[in-house]
């Protein structure tokens, strides 16, 4: 019995990658139902971002693209692939813009795997840190601000965004690609929806809006799944920062990421879903129109309001 058993099991055979045929898959893609072989899966996910990059236009065959890095797994697929169709565009230029929060034990740590990154590729790195810009470590304003309402998230979100946004300025980038992927947009666009807040909800849309002042965003890795990216960091041997950052989320971002997870599991392709409903419900104008905008009284960056929300967060945070 157990020996004609073993024998069953080893008769049974790897199934080949429903794509080319001929290789055995190592991955199934529930929402689709495909097995991929290694080099149809990894084929699949480039030609997903380059089909994402070409429908919402997002660069120009001459574009200077900052491309920011964390040091993460989705940051590093994507400035490899990046790095990949550049070949096509010889004319286009990549430079990779990284912000030092100033974490300790962690975004140096993040940071080497950017600098060898870059070496390996040869592409500029243009690194700010937060002490540079704002005279003051992520550490120090969690220290700071820790009984205030906000969490260090929100601090670093808007300051993170800001730092950007300088660096581009700096190396006259036309355009930031940042590597947000399917899980992150769907995470988004439930919190907005649950917060109410359909301002920033547009902000899933897969490219910006055009600020004068701001360096246009756009998000070529939105249409790749958080799994598909581990999986495609393992195959393609990127070394990445695995450590999560030691100011843990929002606890509701947190709670969206379960509740999704496990639809996605029992319902495969809820994100997928999410992702296109909140893009018919974003007007198609977005991205397209050229807003107007106003200066800060305070540090003269462009601003919707009288203060920008960056100056208004330093305020806050130097009060004490
Ligand atoms: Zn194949
Ligand atoms: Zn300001």
């Amino acid at each position: 019995m157990y020996e004609k058993e073993s024998l069953t099991h080893q008769s049974k055979k790897i199934p080949l990658c429903t794509k080319c045929g001929v290789k055995p898959s190592v991955y199934f893609r529930p929402y689709s139902g495909e097995r991929l072989c290694k080099s149809c899966f990894i084929d699949s996910i480039e030609f997903r971002v380059e089909r994402t990059i070409s429908r919402f236009d997002m660069f120009k065959f001459n574009s200077r693209i900052a491309v920011a890095v964390s040091g993460g797994k989705d940051s590093l697929n994507l400035l490899r692939i990046l790095w990949r169709l550049e070949e096509k565009y010889p004319k286009a230029e990549l430079i990779v813009a990284s912000v030092d929060e100033g974490i300790k034990d962690y975004r140096n740590e993040a940071l080497k795997f950017v600098k060898e990154s870059c070496k390996q590729y040869d592409i500029e790195l243009q690194v700010l840190s937060f002490k540079e810009l704002y005279g003051l470590t992520l550490d120090e304003i969690v220290v700071k601000t820790m009984n205030k309402e906000l969490t260090p998230c929100s601090y670093c979100g808007v300051l993170r965004r800001r730092a950007l946004n300088q660096i581009a300025k700096r190396i006259d980038a036309d355009v930031i690609a940042t590597a947000h992927n399917l899980d992150d947009i769907a995470q988004t666009a439930l919190l907005n929806l649950i917060r109410g807040d359909l301002n920033r909800f547009s902000t899933v849309y897969p490219v910006s809006t055009r600020i004068q002042g701001f360096v246009r965003k756009v998000k070529p890795y939105c249409e790749i799944p958080e799994r598909e990216s581990a999986m495609l960091a393992y195959l393609t041997e990127i070394k990445f920062q695995s450590i999560p950052c030691p100011y843990s989320e929002s606890a509701m971002r947190n709670d969206i990421r379960r509740f999704l997870n496990k639809m996605e599991s029992k319902r495969p392709g809820t994100m997928f879903t999410i992702y296109k409903t909140s893009l018919n419900l974003i007007s198609a104008k977005v991205g397209k129109e050229e807003e107007k905008i106003r200066l800060c009284e305070i540090c003269g960056e462009p601003s919707q309001t009288k203060i920008c929300r960056t100056c208004e967060l330093l305020k806050e945070i130097k009060k004490r």
